[in-house]
């Protein structure tokens, strides 16, 4: 009889008992009771998927592998599980009568070692590291040793990398200024402290814009200037943050990036990148050469406390509170769902800072105040030549395309277009020739789409009349939103709109949240019909509605 008698317990138990059993033995005869006893083709099927997967197991296991078909990868994942040095032995001769990789050799002579190795051993467990474990494959990250340093680390502050253009700020860098104020002023607050914003700027020629940085909000500006600077490089601009962010505390020394008296912790606790080109480029680095990770595109922030007991936050030692936590929420799914990211401490390995990219728009810029008082420390980090291996030797301004601010009216296109888009695409025309000072915008929908259009109005669905946050940011007196949904990225660039129309056919459209004016109907009959009113000077209501719209 075996030990646990499947008639004993019902389908609903027997799945997790019958996950506990590793003998095969025991499982046959837990096949054999059952049969004999209540019979349920349920049991017996969960009895017989147990078994198969021990008889896979034991097929590979027994040198069933063809080296020739695996790569090394794969082959280095499977061997840990066979223990039989005479299978070991056995695939050895096969690889080596075969591609006889080195690579493959050496890792089943590895195996063999190790097998061999704890038939002697004395019972100690040998943890090897990966690069230990598998010599053959990249280790990239094999030389990042500098989180274990920083076990125990000291964190404070809220940095804002400040991006500028032409001598200015640009607007992200002073929304970000300005949200990284509110939250350090709540969390000084909250947790009794007095961590500061922490501004940084690089570039050239950007020291008249240190008084600004503190004006939008930040409590100390940060920055190194030099004419090599002038434009943002992926390299020299990562390596002079990280070494900025690094110095000061411990590492200072090491990092010798000028003069850190301000400061006497080892990294940022929280750091904020602009979402633009630079920024997320910028951004995915730095948080990379910290050790640490990036919520990128948020457009939402707050710092709160969090409990949480995902055991491999917390060690397995059920929950724990995680003090401090910025909640960093980013758009998913186009727009429709957010996401909030957290980035904590395992129990073995600290992440800061906790940094997120943040979406252009997302905050409002704060008033600028000339009379708030802040320090200024100038950075002198050499730079490295091999940083600008890449000559920049020509560059050039786009142009500037389709330029859509400064208009009255923009009559906004998306998706909704898709029965017909050549047609929605017209529509939207006629209505801005309507106008006496309109122009024709477009979501990214509609630039991502692969829609078929006809030759005379292919040119209006190009990415240089897209409005949102990777589009144009637009402000006109009046903008009709037709046939868009109402995604975050798109709003960003139409929300400063003085007054804003939207057509949809789905009352549920999240535009209709911070539309003035809803209209539930389909594009292609309200648009003519606007059209024509405007044309007209009259609009027909009656026949507005006899077409399927209602206002809102
Ligand atoms: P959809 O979301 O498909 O919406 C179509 C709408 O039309 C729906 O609400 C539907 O009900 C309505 N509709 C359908 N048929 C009709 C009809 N006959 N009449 C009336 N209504 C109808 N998007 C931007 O716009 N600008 C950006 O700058 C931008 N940047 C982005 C950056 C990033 C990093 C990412 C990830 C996304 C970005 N997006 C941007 C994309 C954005 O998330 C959305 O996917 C996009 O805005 C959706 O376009 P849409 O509203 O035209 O299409």
């Amino acid at each position: 009889m075996p030990e646990i008698d499947p008639n004993d317990h019902d389908i609903s138990e027997l799945g997790p008992k019958i996950q506990e059993v590793e003998d095969l033995d025991e499982l046959e005869a837990m096949l054999e009771a059952e049969k004999a006893g209540q019979d349920r083709v349920g049991a017996k099927k969960l009895i017989e998927s147990r078994i198969e997967k021990f008889a896979e197991d034991e097929d590979e296991a027994d040198g069933d592998l063809d080296p020739s078909e695996m790569s090394p990868a794969d082959l280095g994942n499977e061997l840990p599980k066979i223990d039989d040095v005479d299978a070991l032995e056995d695939l050895l001769e096969r690889e080596e009568s075969g591609e006889d990789r080195d690579s493959v050799t050496r890792l089943i002579r590895n195996r063999i070692d190790s097998v061999q190795g704890s038939d002697e051993d004395t019972g100690e467990t040998v943890v090897q590291s990966p690069e230990e474990k598998y010599p053959e494959l990249d280790h990239p990250t094999a030389d990042k040793q500098y989180v274990e340093d920083l076990e125990g680390g000291s964190y404070e502050d809220m940095w804002v990398f400040c991006e500028t253009q032409d001598g200015d700020l640009l607007d992200v860098s002073r929304e970000m200024l300005g949200k990284a104020r509110e939250l350090m002023d709540d969390y000084n607050e909250q947790y009794g402290s007095e961590e500061r914003v922490v501004a940084v700027l690089l570039g050239d020629g950007i020291d008249d814009l240190t008084d600004d940085a503190i004006a939008y909000g930040a409590d100390v500006v940060v920055y190194q200037e030099d004419a090599e600077l002038e434009r943002f490089r992926h390299k020299s601009y990562t390596e002079l943050f990280t070494r900025i962010a690094r110095a000061g505390g411990e590492l200072d020394e090491e990092t010798e990036a000028g003069d850190s008296s301000w400061r006497d912790y080892d990294e940022p606790r929280y750091v904020l990148f602009p979402a633009t080109n630079n920024g997320r480029d910028l951004s995915a680095q730095v948080q990379g050469e910290l050790d640490s990770g990036l919520a990128s595109d948020c457009s939402g922030l707050y710092i709160e406390n969090t409990v949480i007991s995902n055991p491999a936050k917390t060690g397995g030692e059920g929950d724990r509170q995680f003090e401090r936590v910025l909640h960093m929420k980013r758009p998913d799914f186009s727009g429709f769902e957010y996401s909030t990211i957290l980035c904590l401490d395992n129990p073995t390995r600290e992440f800061h800072p906790q940094g997120a990219s943040v979406i252009p728009g997302s905050f409002d810029a704060p008033d600028f105040d000339p009379e708030r008082e802040g320090e200024v420390y100038e950075y002198d980090v050499d730079l490295d030549e091999d940083w600008f291996r890449v000559d920049v030797t020509e560059h050039d301004r786009l142009d500037d395309g389709v330029d859509l601010t400064g208009h009255n009216v923009i009559v906004a296109l998306g998706r909704g277009i898709g029965d017909d888009p050549t047609e929605g695409m017209e529509l939207g025309l006629d209505l801005v020739d309507a106008f006496e000072d309109a122009d024709l915008g477009i979501s990214r929908g509609i630039v991502t789409s692969s829609y078929d259009f006809d030759g005379h109005v292919e040119q209006y669905a190009s990415e240089e009349r897209q409005i949102g946050e990777t589009g144009q940011v637009v402000a006109p007196k009046l903008y009709i939103a037709a046939g868009i949904s109402g995604a975050i990225q798109h709003k960003v660039g139409m929300d400063e709109s003085e007054t804003i129309v939207s057509v949809n056919t789905d009352p549920g459209a999240d535009i209709r949240e911070f539309s003035d004016f809803f209209v539930e109907g389909d594009l292609f009959d309200v648009l003519p019909a606007l059209t024509d009113a405007l044309e007209s000077g009259e609009l027909d209501v009656a026949e507005l509605q006899a077409r399927g719209a209602s206002d809102d």
